[in-house]
């Protein structure tokens, strides 16, 4: 074994012999009203500040940053046409950046009474140790509250990354809830590494990813996927969780779902899960707080 070997050995048996996310099982807590599932509605709009936040150079190039741009010039409008039209309310999570730089797009969002959620500023990805964590977080905040009136309840991980200084973070900022981990599929308490309850988790569905289901083959690996292919995942997804009595959370890109051809497919995939009548498509805001409720009941 060489010196490097060594090194990777005495990493792995630091390693604790526990499970990462150490929260304990999600409640089977009933939903609502009488239903038999629940569908987390959310759209992250990142714009531009997808495509910046690992390159700023890329600001530069204006076609890679068009795709962004189409968020506020007409992917999110239309969005918010056909959620008024089925008599929806879902839940944007924005970052800080695009608050700053469209503003009339987002509030629009705000206007029709949409959730608005706290998306990072730059949209970086949390990784441990990271020095501009807090930063993201405060700037964030700051920008909502400036330029929307919006405290936050919620808050979604740009690019789906966590670690425990931003669990700390979050729940002493007073966050309610986040949207990040892929680890269940029903609402569950994290647990701080010092056992305290963390923020409660309303875990993603990573099907309902439109970024992975094509963009554009010019920048990214994703092949475009046919309203036939997206639309049989995902109501694959909903049925088999309806007879779980579960959740689904959607991980909606303005720049993706606002496309033609991607919006009409949402529309199809929303009117089925209104057609089961018993489906609870609601706000991340309502599900964290009907999970509180829950929990305060006993
Ligand atoms: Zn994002």
């Amino acid at each position: 074994m060489g010196a490097n070997d060594n090194t990777l050995r005495a990493a792995l048996d630091a390693l604790p012999l526990l499970p990462a996310n150490r929260a304990p099982l999600a409640p089977e807590y009933p939903w609502p009203a009488g239903h038999q599932a629940a569908m987390f509605l959310s759209f992250d709009v990142d714009a531009e500040s997808a495509w910046t936040a690992k390159d700023p150079a890329r600001y530069g190039e204006l076609v890679t940053m068009s795709f962004g741009g189409y968020e506020a010039r007409v992917g999110t409008a239309k969005l918010l046409e056909m959620l008024r039209g089925l008599g929806l309310k879902a839940t944007f999570f924005i970052t800080g950046w695009s608050v700053e730089a469209h503003p009339a797009m987002c509030e629009a969002i705000v206007r029709d009474g949409h959730e608005v959620g706290h998306h990072g500023f730059h949209h970086l990805m949390p990784q441990p140790g990271d020095p501009m964590l807090v930063e993201e977080v405060d700037r964030g905040l700051e920008v909502l509250k400036r330029r929307l009136g919006v405290v936050p309840k919620g808050y979604r991980a740009p690019s789906g990354e966590f670690c425990e200084e931003l669990r700390i973070l979050l729940k002493d900022r007073g966050l309610l809830y986040t949207s990040s981990f892929r680890d269940d599929v029903r609402p569950y308490r994290h647990l701080l590494a010092d056992n305290t309850p963390g923020l409660v988790e309303l875990p993603v569905t990573a099907s309902y990813d439109d970024w992975l289901l094509g963009l554009s083959q010019r920048y990214s690996r994703h092949t475009l996927q046919s309203r036939e292919a997206v639309l049989s995942m995902w109501t694959d997804e909903l049925d088999e969780i309806r007879d779980w009595g579960a959740m689904v959370t959607t991980v909606l890109h303005p720049q993706c779902s606002g496309r033609p051809m991607r919006l009409r497919l949402l529309r199809e995939f929303l009117q089925h899960a209104q057609g089961y009548g018993d489906v609870w498509i609601a706000t991340g805001a309502e599900i964290a707080a009907h999970f509180t409720a829950c929990e305060a009941a006993g």
